[in-house]
């Protein structure tokens, strides 16, 4: 029943099924593919749970040039405590869900915090620190 009405709203693009599927499908299956699919097509339709959520992987797999517009078109810049909501959101949903920490993560973090100069030690954010900060979020789920 569940699976019927899931797949319904898939056909009629529903946005929120789109990301709540991607999210089933990359964090709890491991389906890096379709659900990096799933969550694509749910950015390209402006939910903006899932540019967040899309937006921020990408940086995390080792891809800013498509992560960094992702939150750009956010509007981080104006509002910081919008784009931190997406972030509460996203940490609700996947609550009790086992989010695995994938190497390139890890290998991304390294490269990247290489490069951060500024606010070392507290979580404040400039133009020069905010994708770091927030791929930090995502990896350690701060
Ligand atoms: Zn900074």
């Amino acid at each position: 029943m569940y699976q019927n009405l899931l797949s319904l709203s898939l056909s009629a693009g529903n946005l929120e099924a789109l990301y709540l599927c991607g999210m089933e499908e990359y964090f709890k299956n491991e389906n890096i593919v379709q659900g990096l699919e799933y969550l694509h097509l749910a950015a390209q339709g402006f939910y903006d749970n899932g540019i967040y959520l899309y937006g921020i992987i990408m940086l995390s797999r080792g891809n800013p040039t498509i992560g960094i517009p992702m939150l750009d078109s956010l509007n981080w810049r104006a509002n910081k405590a919008r784009s931190d909501g997406w972030w509460q959101n996203i940490k609700t949903s996947i609550q009790g869900v086992v989010v695995k920490r994938f190497d390139v993560y890890i290998t991304t973090y390294k490269a990247t915090r290489a490069t951060i100069a500024c606010h070392r030690n507290d979580m404040r954010r400039c133009e020069a620190c905010y994708y770091f900060k927030q791929m930090k979020k995502f990896i350690f789920i701060m």
